[in-house]
Formats: structure tokens, sequence, C-alpha cells
């Protein structure tokens, strides 16, 4: 398994505090803060603090205690938005995407919450 890490990209900036971000959530290894050319009303990405450069990489390599903090982080974000469809929200979009197929555009795993209106039928 290899995936190369580049520390100089802008999440890894943005955990270092070299640059701002609007922040919306934070955990002990998860954060959340708005997307700067956001999609939706709420347009969020939640990220791990951890060196992970896509989803598959975060699954095999994270501890158990870093995908049980960013799966619950990335469901507290939509409860906050109040997306969550358990508190009556109306729902959201997930998203998550990877390597060039993915068309990834930011090599740090992130996950995409998109709402606050109907997002629509998922375009191929
Ligand atoms: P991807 O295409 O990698 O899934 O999405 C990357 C996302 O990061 C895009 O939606 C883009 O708007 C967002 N983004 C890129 N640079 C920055 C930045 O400096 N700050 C914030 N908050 N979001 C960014």
């Amino acid at each position: 398994m290899t995936y190369d890490y580049d520390d100089q990209n802008i999440f890894a900036k943005i955990l270092r505090g070299e640059i701002p971000c609007s922040k919306v959530y934070e955990t002990d290894h998860s954060l959340a803060f708005a997307d700067i050319s956001p999609k939706a009303p709420h347009h969020v990405l939640v990220i791990p603090k951890g060196p992970y450069v896509c989803y598959d990489h975060f699954a095999r390599s994270a501890s158990d205690a870093e995908i049980v903090d960013y799966t619950r982080a990335i469901g507290e974000v939509c409860v906050r938005l109040g997306v969550a469809p358990g508190d009556g929200g109306a729902g959201y979009r997930m998203i998550a995407n990877s390597g060039s197929d993915g068309v990834q555009e930011v090599p740090h795993l992130h996950v995409h919450i998109l709402g606050g209106r109907n997002i629509g039928p998922m375009v191929m």
C-alpha cells in the first residue's frame, strides 16, 4: 500500500493554522470548516487531523479512535447545521471525492456536507 501524503496541501496548512478557515466544529481527531466556494447554503468540509490522502488510506491506516471520532464528527456537523433527518432536518448530501477519477482536488481526506436546499439528483 502506497499513499504519498503532501504536507503542503491546503488542508494541511489549515490544520497547522497557516491558512485561516471558518471553523464549524472540532474534536481531538477531526476538524470541520466552511468550504471557501460553497455549492449550497450549507457546504462544510470535515477532515481528519491525521495525514490521510483519501478515504481508503484512512480506512486502512487510521486508528479505531480516529475512525470513531471522524465518523461521529461528520454526524455531529449534520446535527449542528440543522440538516439531520433524525432531528427534523431536511437532509443533506455527503460526498468524498477520491483520486483522479473521483476528481479530488485537495489530497487530504475530506467529506463534503451539502444542505440547506434540495441538492437534486446525482449527475454522472
Ligand atoms: P475536492 O474537489 O477535493 O473534493 O474539493 C476540495 C474543496 O476544497 C473544494 O470544494 C474547494 O472549494 C475547497 N477549498 C479549496 N481551497 C480551500 C481553502 O483554502 N479553504 C477552504 N475552506 N476550502 C477550500
